[in-house]
């Protein structure tokens, strides 16, 4: 069982290391991060001038949030509610997101768009990626060795195995880049994904990156997916739940204070999933957040292209997007977008209804069916042409 988690590969690259081990401790090149050690009280509304926008002044109200929202509530006060949350006076910070991927590639196969939107708006963006890949389609370990009669002895094949994961990892970090997120905020733990079980030490350890990470928002795989069975992904997302309740409390050896995540965003799980209104839902989850990543569609081709060993570069990346994020635009009359099962219910003070579904709904079905047309031009770079020329890219 240790061997599992054990460290398999290290790879120290730009501040960024794969390895854990046994004891489910989270190493020094793990946790690498500049700024992690935040205070998660930076996270939300924070009100200047007390009852500014209310009838109250600051010494009837106080001054803190909470006398706030409770003056707010005795009163029925929206004006001073509305100071506490939307105010001009209320300044909102930067929020964090930590996106918890099975394989490499999946952090930005599945939320690049919208991880590139939030480094944008100057929020943090971080990854951990869980396994190293290394037998996800790749086109040495998987795609070589099928057809053969026989494969090399163990000692050839490990070797094969962790040079493929270290390209892997430059691969990620590449793609991550283009998106704007930062290497040494990008974080591998490195397990073999031959089988990848539900298991308490990589538990341990992504609450303890979530501890010292204090993100906001996670990002992850569908629990269910393909119905939770034998699925890398599905075990993934069943890990970080358990991980993310366990941050929320102490384990003794982590010096740093319990996290609470106030969001996890699943990803969404496929166009079939999604609906275009309630009666499509039949009473089951669904995809129930979509991010028009129309912006940035160009650049999440660019990090597939980046994606050379498992042959998502060229053609390959062009069909994706049109075909998942297309899929999922076409169902929110939006050219490009991706999806996501939100974990829990959220509170607002007003009705949520958000500035793209009100100019959608007032387009004409000409206009809508016009703009839902836009197709991305994202001509294939040289250098990848170079790379498929020499056969790293599979056809
Ligand atoms: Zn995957």
């Amino acid at each position: 069982m240790c061997c599992f988690f054990r460290v398999s590969i290290a790879i120290v690259l730009m501040g960024v290391s794969l390895g854990c081990d046994a004891r489910g401790d989270l190493s020094p090149a793990v946790t690498g991060s500049t700024e992690r050690n935040r205070s998660s009280s930076h996270v939300g509304v924070v009100p200047s001038g007390g009852g500014q926008a209310g009838t109250a002044s600051e010494a009837e109200v106080g001054s803190n949030e909470s006398d706030l929202a409770f003056e707010a509530a005795r009163r029925n006060d929206p004006a001073l509610e509305n100071a506490r949350t939307n105010g001009s006076a209320a300044k909102v910070a930067p929020l964090r997101l930590l996106v918890i991927g099975a394989h490499p590639a999946d952090v930005f196969d599945q939320s690049g768009g919208t991880m590139a939107h939030h480094v944008k708006r100057g929020d943090w963006v971080g990854c951990l990626v869980l396994t190293h890949g290394a037998r996800v389609h790749d086109k040495v370990v998987s795609d070589e060795m099928f057809p053969r009669k026989e494969i090399p002895d163990a000692q050839e094949v490990k070797k094969t195995i962790l040079e493929r994961a270290d390209l892997k990892t430059k691969e990620i970090l590449r793609a991550c880049s283009i998106l704007g997120v930062r290497a040494e905020n990008v974080f591998f733990l490195g397990a073999d994904d031959a089988v990848l079980l539900v298991n308490e030490p990589m538990i341990r350890q992504m609450a303890r990156l979530i501890r010292k990470l204090r993100p906001d928002v996670v990002v992850t795989h569908f629990p269910l997916e393909n119905a939770g069975i034998a699925s890398q992904h599905a075990t993934t997302g069943q890990m970080v739940m358990h991980a993310v309740h366990f941050a929320a409390g102490i384990d003794p050896g982590d010096k740093t204070a319990p996290h609470k995540v106030t969001q996890v965003f699943f990803f969404g799980i496929g166009a079939a999933a999604t609906r275009t209104d309630l009666w499509d839902s039949q009473g089951g989850f669904h995809n129930d957040v979509f991010i028009d990543i129309t912006d940035v569609a160009a650049k999440k081709i660019a990090c597939l292209d980046e994606v050379a060993s498992q042959g998502y570069g060229g053609a390959y990346a062009r069909k994706r997007i049109e075909s998942i994020d297309g899929a999922f635009g076409s169902r929110v009359k939006a050219p490009y977008a991706e999806g996501f099962i939100s974990l829990k219910s959220t509170t607002h003070y007003y009705l949520p209804v958000s500035k793209l579904d009100l100019e959608h709904s007032k387009s004409s079905d000409h206009k809508a069916i016009s703009r839902s047309s836009y197709r991305v031009k994202a001509p294939v770079p040289q250098r990848v042409r170079k790379r498929r020329a020499e056969k790293s890219i599979l056809e």
